[in-house]
């Protein structure tokens, strides 16, 4: 009836506007693309884009600190102590399952095929000895200064951890006075923050910081009680202007995606190798999203995984417009507290946890390019250096930092490891915005069943502790 579709579309209105917004962003993109657009003009186009980048960033500091202060707070240390073991074991597997699922895949399909030529030219990227970047990794999580892990970079001792790609754009301008065509270039800079950091935030000092001061602040008995309150209504506060950014994600997923299709390179260049890589990539991720993962959620909790991951559909494409799994966390939250309903206490202390260190997708696409570069250079990977890639590449997922194309920064360490070239990660930069999307798309994927699984593995701890709190307790 009537009703029945007013219904519908009330309750799965931020869906349909979310999905449509990609199928839009996609069309207008290609329909576009004949314009052949200046790189001016196409970010004044995907300007709205960029707005909702900024927004959703802008909510990710106070957003990882209160909710881990309040989620650690609202447990006591045995409780929080096991769930925390339970999301770590849940990290490890999945990661392990995905680098293995990565190796597999590269070593079956074999896209890399000994010969460089076709890919476009080099550039230099800078070397970082593994032992550095994961002591660098450590002392992250040690911010010396609080008020600076969330304002700016900081250099650590062993020197510059900023790499910069140089990606050159070109712009052809038709000139028509004299009828010859004139080639313009505009070099833009990227310059990648180091491992574990946020857009100069340093997310996993901050998560240390702030999973310590809540599980304190939770054993604080009355003394503890206003800054509980406090972080818990700067929570709620940051929910609530989540929830209005939301009405507006529709809107920059829509042009963020039409100005990434409107730049992005001629797709017939991506023939051969490139073209082959980036359909292995394809098949590994969705292997690990749609068949692992679902399988495990399903074999744990005996519920519909996919009933599951359409309450997640709003983060996925988040995800897949933004590139960053942080970005992406205000979305995560509501989707799954709201959608899915999962227990606060689980979300609050999983998700910004899961969205600084817990990558399935970039670690198994780490592994998956670490082997191709070797098969592109025509090394065989034998079978110890197939170990070293899998612990590196984890490494490297748990270093990368949650924003758009980190995971390339972090190849280096692995790259390094097996004396592979690191300059050749120049190779796969093509693509890498493409791909990008898509492993972010499975790290949010896998930081939310993360969530699922914990959450029903503490369902016991969860219940006692609401019959303790006199809270209502609801029945299964
Ligand atoms: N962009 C990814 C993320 O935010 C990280 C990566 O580059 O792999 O999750």
């Amino acid at each position: 009836s009537k009703e029945d579709v007013q219904a519908f579309l009330k309750k799965n209105a931020f869906v349909l506007f979310t999905v449509g917004a990609v199928i839009v962003g996609v069309i207008l993109g290609f329909a576009l693309r004949p314009y052949k657009m200046s790189y001016r003009e196409v970010k004044y186009f995907s300007f709205p884009g960029e707005l909702l980048m900024r927004m959703l960033q802008m909510l990710v500091l106070p957003l990882l600190v209160s909710s881990l202060v309040t989620g650690m707070a609202a447990l006591d240390s045995k409780a929080s102590g096991k769930m925390g073991m339970r999301a770590v074991i849940y990290y490890m597997t999945t990661t392990f399952i995905a680098v293995f699922i990565g190796i597999l895949i590269v070593l079956i399909i074999h896209p890399g095929k000994g010969s460089k030529d076709e890919f476009g030219k080099q550039q230099k990227i800078e070397q970082v000895s593994p032992a550095d970047a994961f002591l660098d990794l450590i002392r992250n999580m040690f911010p010396p200064n609080l008020v600076q892990a969330c304002t700016q970079q900081f250099k650590t001792k062993y020197g510059k951890r900023v790499v910069q790609v140089t990606v050159t754009i070109n712009d052809s301008i038709f000139n028509s006075t004299n009828g010859t065509q004139e080639v313009m270039e505009i070099t833009r800079e990227e310059v990648i923050p180091v491992p574990g950091q946020v857009n100069g935030v340093n997310a996993l000092g901050l998560v240390v910081f702030s999973m310590c001061f809540g599980l304190i602040i939770g054993n604080m008995k009355e003394q503890g009680q206003l800054l509980r309150d406090f972080f818990d209504s700067l929570n709620e506060a940051i929910m609530r202007l989540v929830a209005i950014i939301m009405w507006y994600a529709p809107i920059g997923i829509l042009f963020l995606i039409a100005g990434k299709i409107v730049e992005m390179d001629d797709l017939t260049q991506m023939g051969g190798q490139l073209g082959m890589y980036t359909i292995t990539v394809i098949i590994g991720l969705l292997i690990h999203g749609v068949l692992i993962l679902p399988t495990l959620y399903f074999v744990i909790t005996r519920q519909n995984p996919f009933i599951f991951i359409a309450g997640l559909l709003q983060a996925l494409v988040t995800a897949l417009g933004t590139s960053s799994s942080s970005a992406t966390l205000p979305v995560t939250f509501k989707c799954l507290e709201e959608n899915n309903r999962i227990d606060k206490r689980i979300t609050r202390f999983v998700l910004p946890v899961g969205a600084t260190i817990n990558m399935d997708g970039t670690a198994l696409y780490e592994a998956l390019a670490a082997i191709f570069i070797a098969q592109v250079n025509n090394v065989e990977m034998n079978f110890g250096q197939i170990i070293t890639i899998s612990i590196t590449a984890t490494a490297a997922s748990i270093g990368a930092a949650g924003i758009p194309q980190a995971g390339l920064v972090t190849m280096v360490i692995v790259l390094t490891s097996v004396g592979l070239p690191t300059d050749d990660i120049t190779l796969i930069i093509a693509v890498d915005w493409f791909l990008d999307r898509l492993r972010t798309t499975t790290n949010v994927l896998g930081d939310s069943i993360g969530a699922g699984i914990v959450e029903f593995l503490s369902r016991h701890e969860l219940r006692s502790k609401d019959v303790e709190m006199g809270n209502s307790v609801l029945e299964e």
